[in-house]
């Protein structure tokens, strides 16, 4: 059986989530998951301190705010610097001995990669249920991806425990974080999910404005 994992969490150590660690454990098992990836904006602190302090699994990840967009690496234990140009980004998570993920590449509002994109990147979030155009940036991931040849992930980019899980991706691998990337990087892995639904997008907005 793959392992169901959703690769694009926030914590409540990014400036705009408010998901504490238990609530991350709590939503990520309650949909059914076996994994979650945490990707603080710019930092991997909490999301080690985390990953260390649970025995579920629980993948350590950056969301790195580049020059050209949004980038998310795995597989590092201390964090990329922000505003440096794509390449240079990606090549200091390679040389770091991590995996650089091109996240919602083609969603609005969101500081997207767009035609950043290249084959240097070792996967593709084809699927982010956070997405704006939500089935436009789908099928537009999918062909980016295809067109590369690199692998597709998928993650809900929750910043609000209930969304946690609408996006997820088949890996087929043991449990344990270098194996799970490592199927990703080959490409043993599968992007399912959906967009967040408006009501539990409504929740979220009126939580953060009270
Ligand atoms: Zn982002
Ligand atoms: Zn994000």
């Amino acid at each position: 059986m793959p392992l169901k994992i959703d690769f694009h969490v926030h914590s409540n150590c990014s400036y705009d989530s408010a998901i504490t660690p238990k609530e991350i454990i709590y939503y990520a098992r309650r949909s059914g998951l076996d994994g979650v990836a945490i990707t603080d904006h710019d930092r991997i602190d909490c999301a080690l301190k985390i990953a260390c302090e649970n025995p579920f699994l629980i993948i350590a990840g950056i969301e790195i705010s580049s020059l050209g967009g949004h980038i998310i690496a795995f597989g590092i234990s201390e964090p990329i610097p922000k505003g440096r140009g794509v390449d240079e980004t990606v090549d200091r998570i390679h040389e770091k001995g991590g995996i650089a993920v091109a996240c919602h590449p083609s969603a609005l509002f969101k500081e997207s990669l767009g035609r950043h994109v290249t084959s240097k990147f070792d996967a593709v979030e084809v699927v982010n249920s956070s997405s704006f155009p939500f089935s436009y940036c789908v099928k537009r991931n999918k062909a980016l991806a295809s067109t590369l040849g690199v692998p597709k992930v998928a993650g809900s980019d929750a910043h609000y425990g209930p969304e946690i899980g609408y996006a997820y991706t088949l890996v087929d691998a043991e449990p344990q974080e270098t194996d799970v990337l490592l199927a990703i990087k080959k490409g043993l892995c599968k992007p399912v999910g959906r967009a967040i639904p408006f009501q539990i997008r409504l929740k979220r907005a009126i939580r953060t404005l009270t």
